[in-house]
């Protein structure tokens, strides 16, 4: 398999302390297989400052392309070149948010029709979008795109929202969406 041609930033974001659930046990193992190859980059935060993550985002926004990756989707090699090699400039790879974790009434996909300022839907797992207003998890997001968002000088945003307090603010945005191969979410209860 050969490296596509991408010289953004490919970041993995984990709270500390994540290393040790059995959950994130996958992930963890797949980003030490491929961190060298990728030259990704993992960033642990702080798990008592629910601003860390935001703080971790500003601080690299509109510097390149990044390549957002949590700790809890269990992506392999090709769900990562899915994305590197697409020749969209924001996607996303769609995958499960289960009732458990959400207190949603039945799974929906992470992906969202955005209705500013303050509404998101959800789609449903029968809905398969070409593309949406709404990802995160483990999204691919141009350095064009995130020059149109104006981080510097926000407001803190708690992490739940930090979808909405980023590429949220941009309702014409058009992230193309990929479902193949399927993407496992290991936060399931
Ligand atoms: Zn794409």
């Amino acid at each position: 398999m050969t490296v596509p041609q991408f010289s953004g930033l490919i970041l993995h974001f984990y709270v500390d302390g994540a290393q040790n659930w059995e959950r994130c046990r996958k992930t963890f193992e797949v980003i030490e297989s491929l961190k060298e190859k990728y030259g990704i980059v993992s960033v642990c935060l702080d798990p008592t400052d629910d601003y860390a993550y935001w703080k971790a985002v500003q601080a690299v926004w509109g510097s390149d392309d990044i390549v957002v990756i949590e700790q809890d989707i269990v992506f392999k090699e090709k769900h990562l070149l899915e994305l590197l090699k697409c020749k969209h400039k924001d996607c996303a790879f769609a995958f499960v948010l289960y009732p458990a974790t959400t207190q949603l009434a039945a799974p929906y996909w992470n992906l969202a029709e955005n209705y500013l300022p303050d509404r998101i839907r959800l789609y449903s797992l029968e809905e398969k979008p070409k593309f949406c207003q709404l990802a995160w998890g483990f999204v691919k997001l141009s350095k064009e795109t995130q020059s149109r968002i104006d981080l510097a000088s926000s407001d803190l945003v708690h992490w739940k929202f930090l979808d909405i307090g980023t590429i949220g603010r941009l309702p014409d945005l058009k992230i193309h969406v990929h479902y193949d191969p399927e993407l496992e979410h290991a936060h399931k209860e």
